[in-house]
């Protein structure tokens, strides 16, 4: 099952306020958690027990707020020419410690016949790319490969693919894993993949994702090859 992705999705004006609200919200958050260290000191073990629940679930809200104001944040500010390759292994090598201790190998291959330059923000694209490596190592609980290839295309595009095998996505879930919130995991924020495919459309750039449930999947992100010249 294939999905092709190219239409911008934008944050509206109410998306706006959300992310202004989310700012006002961590304030409060901040309280929330010295006093609950406070209390963690004078209490008893099940007060203890209950506060760590508390102190578990701060986190989280905080880690919810961090990715949304992440997603919502204006993107296209620092554009500079960026080399793929040192891109890809950047991110590949701050990626291996989380995948050696999940028993998954990532394979990379260059499939270039020039160094390729790309015009955009590293730190979002590094960020894209992150996120797909992590989905990959997500998808493998067991372990397993995570193949990345990095080719260009016929029409002047350079194709990043990161290929898991892991267990895949079911076809009536493919629409639906770029809307915000979306997620099937226990403890995820469903905000990655909208996050992505904000960066990708800001590049002016496309994403294909190809899955078969059981097997894996395979991520395809197009972008533009810019001349330097
Ligand atoms: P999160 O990882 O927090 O769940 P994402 O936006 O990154 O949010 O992903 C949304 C959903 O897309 C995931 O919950 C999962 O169901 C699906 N998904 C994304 N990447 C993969 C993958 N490589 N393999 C299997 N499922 C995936
Ligand atoms: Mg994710």
């Amino acid at each position: 099952m294939k999905k092709r992705l190219d239409h911008t999705e934008s944050l509206s004006t109410l998306g706006q306020l959300a992310a202004s609200i989310a700012h006002e919200i961590r304030n409060p958050m901040t309280s929330l958690k010295g006093f609950t260290q406070l209390l963690y000191e004078t209490a008893t073990d099940d007060g203890k027990r209950y506060l760590s629940v508390i102190d578990d679930e701060i986190k989280r809200m905080e880690e919810i707020l961090t990715e949304f104001l992440e997603v919502s944040k204006p993107t296209n500010n620092k554009f500079d020419f960026l080399e793929v390759e040192g891109l890809i292994l950047e991110v590949a090598n701050f990626m291996a410690p989380q995948a050696l201790m999940q028993n998954i190998e990532s394979i990379i291959k260059f499939e270039l016949d020039n160094t390729c330059t790309i015009y955009g923000d590293r730190s979002l694209l590094k960020q894209v790319f992150m996120n797909a490596i992590k989905n990959a190592i997500e998808a493998m609980p067991t372990g397993g490969i995570i193949h990345i290839t990095v080719s260009s295309t016929s029409n002047n595009k350079v194709c990043i693919e990161i290929r898991d095998q892991g267990h895949g996505i079911e076809e009536d879930k493919l629409d639906k894993i770029f809307e915000p919130y979306f997620t099937t995991k226990s403890s995820g924020t469903g905000l990655g993949l909208c996050h992505v495919n904000r960066v990708i459309t800001s590049h002016e750039g496309t994403i294909e994702v190809d899955s078969v449930v059981g097997k894996g999947t395979n991520f395809k992100f197009f972008l533009p090859i810019h001349d330097k010249n």
